[in-house]
């Protein structure tokens, strides 16, 4: 058994509302509480975005179907993170390579 977080009731574990109140419970599970899933795919998205954006894909369908709000949140705030490190990735890898193929073809303009 826990006890809703609006009214202070007992409420079976399973239950998605509390039968007293009506306030959602989370569906079984702490409302507040992350996943590791979700965390871990929010690190690495700073870490290694594309691995970061696999996890936190992954997370985010187990948070939905856990029916985790708050876990679903981070994780797409993960995935949001990971696209936006691998677009800047992408842009930095361009910009290097027009730079050095810039940087070779001013070489033999010199010599
Ligand atoms: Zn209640």
């Amino acid at each position: 058994m826990k006890y809703c977080s609006h009214c202070g009731k007992e409420v079976a574990d399973e239950a998605f509302a509390c039968p007293n109140c009506g306030c959602k419970t989370g569906g079984g599970r702490d409302e507040n509480s992350l996943s590791a899933l979700s965390i871990v795919g929010f690190v690495f998205a700073f870490i290694m975005p594309v691995i970061g954006l696999i996890i936190s894909i992954i997370a985010h369908s187990n948070a939905k179907s856990d029916n985790n709000e708050r876990s679903a949140r981070f994780a797409k705030a993960g995935i949001i993170i990971s696209v936006c490190l691998i677009a800047l990735y992408i842009i930095i890898i361009v910009a290097g390579v027009a730079c050095a193929a810039a940087v070779a073809s001013s070489y033999s303009y010199y010599y």
